[in-house]
């Protein structure tokens, strides 16, 4: 039954042959050929047939396809232009797709979301996304405030452990507190190498960022708690203290930077892996205080 779906290793190679497609590893093009895996992806999301989507580099269509059947409305973005016949092609019988010829990072979402969505309308982001770019990618769309209910990513396993990491763990750092002030991070399932073709050298999860309402902490400035929360991470096996007292070896003394620290009620002796984003909350606003 499933044999006549795009994201199937016959299928995808049929329509490689077809169209004499050759990947390009530098746009991140690794297909999906495996259904389960697309289903479960969906599933994850709670898409329904009143629910918009939109995705971010639809390959050949193994996705798109996927979420033209299960959503009302799938809007994709993809960069490479030699895609765009064989989409045309392989989503020829999907009505309500719609295929933007744009680099995600250089696109107005927000603009899109206005023009091809209904007004209020329960908007999913849903990709399997290119791993040179995951980063900037996730952070630029969770910045941009977007009318989104959820993200829901296959990424690199190493780079979801990171966005989804609890405090005193290896994985805990910046990347964390910058994804999880805006949104809750969680891991939907680890996935092989074989769903893809070709195969990535690296392992892969799917994670799935649902935004927030509002911040879980209030702080003074978001640019000065970001840059603090950096600096805190900056040298992994160093004292709070040590770290602090670097970033800021221009403007405060040690003993200034241990009386914030103490004014914060925290213990300078600490790594930064070991505190919460309500401590670092703390820790920024004292020290934003101070000069401002
Ligand atoms: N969704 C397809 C699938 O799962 O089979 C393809 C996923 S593949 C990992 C990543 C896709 O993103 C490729 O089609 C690639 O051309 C596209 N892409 C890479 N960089 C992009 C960018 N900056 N903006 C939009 N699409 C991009």
């Amino acid at each position: 039954m499933s044999k006549k779906y795009i994201a199937t290793p016959s299928k995808t190679k049929e329509i490689l042959n077809k169209y004499k497609f050759s990947f390009k590893k530098s746009l991140g093009q690794n297909f999906l050929i495996d259904v389960n895996v697309l289903e479960n992806i969906i599933k994850s999301t709670g898409i329904n047939k009143s629910s918009g989507a939109i995705e971010i580099g639809p390959g050949m269509g193994a996705l798109t396809e996927q979420l033209a059947i299960h959503a009302d409305k799938v809007v994709a973005f993809e960069i490479d232009q030699r895609l765009l016949p064989i989409l045309r092609d392989t989503l020829g019988d999907y009505s309500n797709v719609e295929i933007i010829h744009q680099d995600i990072l250089e696109a107005n979402v927000n603009e899109v979301i206005q023009s091809q969505f209904e007004r209020g309308q329960d908007i999913h982001v849903v990709a399997n996304l290119p791993y040179y770019i995951t980063t900037p990618i996730l952070m630029k769309l969770v910045r941009d405030k977007l009318p989104v209910s959820s993200f829901t990513v296959m990424i690199q396993k190493e780079v979801a452990e990171r966005m989804a990491a609890k405090p005193n763990t290896k994985s805990y750092g910046s990347l964390t507190i910058a994804v999880q002030f805006y949104t809750e991070a969680k891991i939907v399932m680890t996935v092989p190498k074989s769903v893809f073709m070709p195969q990535p050298n690296v392992d892969s999860s799917i994670l799935q960022l649902v935004m927030r309402e509002e911040a879980p902490v209030y702080v003074e400035n978001e640019e000065f708690f970001f840059n603090l929360v950096q600096a805190s991470f900056a040298q992994r096996r160093k004292t709070l203290r040590n770290n602090l007292t670097s970033y800021f070896k221009e403007r405060y003394t040690k003993e200034k930077i241990n009386d914030l620290l103490e004014q914060s009620n925290i213990d300078g002796t600490r790594r930064g892996e070991s505190l919460d984003m309500k401590e670092f909350a703390l820790i920024a606003n004292t020290f934003y205080k101070e000069e401002h």
